[in-house]
């Protein structure tokens, strides 16, 4: 804990969630929410930030519902479009003035009662709290994609990425204020956490079930966040096809020594065809790879370099007073 309380308004502990397309579960989740924080042990000032993004299921009305009724407590922000997850939470850390902030998805498949095992550990010293999946409520194949995706990421990532960590987790101030810091837009917030250092930890928490709908993010979603680890993270794939240049050339090397031996010593004339197609397409096929390998690279400076906001704020409700 740093002994800013004064200059960040007093405000303890805030919980930060982004809301797509959640009018089914929103209003349970504020109440487990607001629950699970009365209920720490000396909660102190508490704030819930609650990020709509751009949802198009009248959640937008019931968050504004929610925030009626929990004034000086619950602030809400309107994006102007879907943004996408992490950008929500983005917004969200910008505007959270607490010592610590809880980020947690709010569909009620992060259980709010792990906060106060978030809170000990964080007030023990930890810097990163984060929740470890230890059931995952998902279908075998969704399951094992995901596994195999860690454990690839786990071997080419150029940081050590905790396996099975999830976005869930409670940040010390200093560590907020490090990720706001960072300018990068194609951003994979457990990357990031992992990366800024500190003191961190995980903490075994169970994955509830969807509540009331299937995922928001869907495969696409996953597809994306994945791209975003592995190219902002490694360069392994780069390698791969340097490699694989190398081989290509080997192998064409060989091919060339054959078709001479063939010709020269044997006396027996290969088909000119076959061996131009052999290595025209092995070849063709191994430089349109690297190239789109290289190409995602480049599309991602081309998007740092525009340097576009990576979310709009359209409307917020009324920030409470800090007590
Ligand atoms: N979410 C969001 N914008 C999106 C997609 C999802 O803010 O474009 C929110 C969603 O409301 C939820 C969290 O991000 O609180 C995680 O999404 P989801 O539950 O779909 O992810 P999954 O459970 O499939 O990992
Ligand atoms: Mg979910």
């Amino acid at each position: 804990m740093s002994d800013r309380t004064a200059e960040t308004g007093a405000i303890q502990i805030s919980v930060v969630a982004p809301v797509y397309n959640e009018r089914e579960n929103i209003r349970v989740f504020v109440k487990e929410v607001l629950i699970a924080l009365e209920a720490l042990d000396n909660p102190g000032p508490h704030e819930l930030i609650l990020v709509n993004d751009g949802s198009t299921d009248g959640t937008e009305d019931e968050l504004d519902a929610c925030a009626k009724d929990h004034p000086g407590v619950l602030r809400v922000l309107h994006l102007a479009r879907n943004f996408g997850m992490e950008p929500a939470i983005e917004a969200g850390l910008d505007r959270a003035r607490g010592e610590a902030v809880i980020v947690l998805d709010s569909d009620l498949q992060d259980d709010p009662s792990a906060f106060a095992a978030f809170v000990e550990k964080w007030r023990e010293g930890y810097d990163v709290v984060y929740a470890v999946r230890s059931s995952r409520q998902e279908s075998l194949p969704r399951r094992a994609l995901f596994s195999l995706f860690y454990r690839v990421l786990g071997h080419i990532a150029q940081i050590d990425l905790p396996v099975d960590a999830s976005n869930f987790a409670l940040i010390d101030r200093n560590v907020a204020d490090a990720l706001r810091a960072m300018p990068e837009r194609n951003r994979f917030l457990r990357g990031l956490r992992a990366w800024v250092g500190y003191r961190q930890i995980g903490v075994p928490v169970a994955r509830r079930a969807r509540h009331a709908h299937r995922t928001r993010l869907g495969l696409r979603g996953q597809w994306k966040l994945a791209m975003n680890a592995i190219f902002a993270f490694s360069y392994v794939p780069l390698f791969v096809f340097r490699f694989a240049g190398l081989i290509a050339l080997i192998f064409s090397l060989l091919l060339i020594a054959w078709a001479l031996y063939y010709k020269l010593v044997v006396g027996l004339d290969i088909k000119a065809w076959a061996s131009l197609l052999i290595a025209t397409s092995f070849l063709g096929g191994i430089n349109l790879l690297g190239i789109g390998v290289i190409g995602e690279y480049v599309a991602r400076i081309h998007d740092e370099v525009k340097g576009r906001p990576n979310y709009i704020v359209r409307r917020s409700t009324e920030f409470p007073p800090a007590p």
